[in-house]
């Protein structure tokens, strides 16, 4: 039923209409536009994983988790130089330093990089360094940035607002589309639901993943991490959002030994022990796809 004044999914065509399937027909019920960055495929024929520290801390921690997540086979390295913190006397990022250090992690690992802008007055140079732009969770709804991401001419991952609804987190892609840069990966990340902090951090709202392909061609990726904050639960929900048609993940990892005890987020860091077994499990589940083709 639709109520006059409330926003519902019936409003997605006048919402997003460059985003909505309703006003594509060329990608057709199912079909997935597909975001490159590098010779990364999101949306492509198969999972993308993108792993690496919460926040960018060292360059020796970001270059020993670099090579430990490119060597357990992830695709893109993640790392936050600008970093949004509940309070501001916490760890706030290493800044325009952290996004050197990306870019010798890169050079050294050839992987892309992906990292946070929170800010409209620091896009320019945030692009200038990374290979995909993440907006998070905190400022999905924040239109300026949106929109000034949009004209930066780099993918963009666009975290869902911890309380968003499908209706706004599309409404939110729209803003970067509309900028002419349709280039966006969608990202779930957990909700604020009962019980999320009871025995993990947020909900994760797998049920959504299908729910935005019905009514999208936009990739979206699942952050098992923030999702659920704990360490242990991140290898299920990783196998879970697979099972639900994610296109990918993006998992924060600590090196298995010898660094300090991560700044930000320490609890649901796991080690690359872990994330080799998620790639592995991905590796094998295309196995067992290609051979059913097969017959
Ligand atoms: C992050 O990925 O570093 C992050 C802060 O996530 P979110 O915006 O989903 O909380
Ligand atoms: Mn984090």
């Amino acid at each position: 039923m639709k109520i006059a004044g409330i926003t519902s999914l019936e409003d997605l065509p006048r919402i997003c209409p460059l985003l909505s399937r309703y006003g594509n027909p060329q990608y057709g019920e199912d079909e997935t536009r597909v975001v490159e960055v590098g010779s990364v495929r999101f949306g492509g024929d198969r999972p993308v994983v993108i792993a690496g520290p919460c926040a960018v801390e060292s360059q020796e921690q970001t270059l020993r988790i670099a090579q430990e997540v490119k060597a357990a086979g992830a695709d893109l390295l993640r790392g936050g130089a600008y970093k949004p913190r509940t309070s501001p006397h916490d760890f706030q990022g290493m800044g325009k330093e952290g996004l050197e250090i990306l870019s010798r992690a890169r050079e050294a690992t050839g992987l892309p990089i992906v990292t946070e802008v929170m800010d409209t007055r620091r896009v320019e140079e945030v692009a200038e360094y990374a290979d995909m732009l993440q907006v998070g969770s905190r400022n999905m709804q924040n239109y300026a940035l949106l929109k000034e991401v949009g004209r930066a001419g780099k993918p963009v991952l666009l975290k869902r607002g911890m309380a968003a609804s499908l209706c706004e987190w599309l409404g939110a892609a729209e803003y970067i589309a509309e900028e002419g840069n349709y280039d966006v990966v969608l990202c779930e990340r957990g909700i604020k639901a009962y019980p999320s902090g009871e025995y993990s951090r947020y909900v994760l709202d797998l049920n959504v993943i299908p729910a935005v392909k019905l009514h999208t061609f936009l990739p979206v990726i699942v952050d098992p991490s923030h999702a659920t904050g704990v360490a242990m639960m991140v290898e299920p929900a990783s196998r879970a959002a697979l099972e639900f048609g994610s296109h990918g993940l993006i998992i924060e990892v600590t090196a298995r030994r010898g660094l300090p005890k991560p700044q930000c987020d320490a609890a649901q860091a796991i080690d690359t022990e872990t994330l080799r077994r998620i790639v592995d499990f991905i590796h094998a589940r295309e196995q067992i796809f290609a051979e059913r083709e097969a017959v």
